[in-house]
C-alpha cells in the first residue's frame, strides 16, 4: 500500500461504525498476537542453527515456507524450520497457539476458547457471548457422508 493510500484509508476510520470498529480492532489484534506467536517459534532456532535431522551446525537461510524462516543444512542438504523435529511441526494455524495457550491456562469452556482463537462464528459465537443458547435444528436434516 502506498503511503498516499495509506493516509486515504487512515482518515476513512472516522466513518466507521461501531460494528466496524470492533471488527477492526478485532483483526489487529490478531494480526499482533499472530506475530507474537510466530516471534516465539522462530527463538526455537539456536544461534548454531543445529540441523535436528544430522545435528551439524551452521545452516543457511533459505527463504520461508508455511510463515516460518526455512534453513538449510550445509552439510545434509535437508530443509528444516523451528518446528522440525519437534511434536508441534505441520500443525495448523500458529498464529493462534499463544490464545489457545491463554485460553486452556485461564480454563475456558472449548466453545469460549475456539470464539477467542477465532475458530467460531455464527449462532455458537453469538450464544457464547450471550449466554442464550442457539435454537435447535429442527426440520429435515441429511447428514453429509
Ligand atoms: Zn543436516
Amino acid at each position: 500500500m502506498t503511503n498516499q493510500s495509506f493516509q486515504s484509508w487512515l482518515s476513512g476510520l472516522d466513518r466507521l461504525s461501531a460494528a466496524q470498529w470492533s471488527q477492526l480492532q478485532q483483526a489487529v489484534q490478531e494480526r499482533s498476537e499472530g506475530a507474537a506467536a510466530v516471534a516465539a517459534i522462530e527463538l526455537q532456532i539456536d544461534t548454531e542453527r543445529r540441523c535436528p535431522h544430522c545435528q551439524a551446525g551452521g545452516a543457511v537461510r533459505r527463504g520461508t515456507t508455511r510463515g516460518l524462516r526455512r534453513y538449510s543444512c550445509k552439510r545434509c542438504g535437508k530443509t528444516f524450520n523451528a518446528l522440525s523435529g519437534t511434536a508441534l511441526s505441520g500443525l495448523h494455524h500458529k498464529e493462534r497457539w499463544l490464545a489457545l495457550g491463554r485460553s486452556l491456562v485461564e480454563r475456558e469452556s472449548v466453545l469460549r476458547s475456539a470464539q477467542r482463537c477465532s475458530w467460531v462464528d455464527g449462532p455458537a459465537a453469538s450464544a457464547a457471548a450471550t449466554g442464550v443458547a442457539p435454537s435447535p435444528i429442527t426440520g429435515c436434516v441429511k447428514a453429509r457422508a
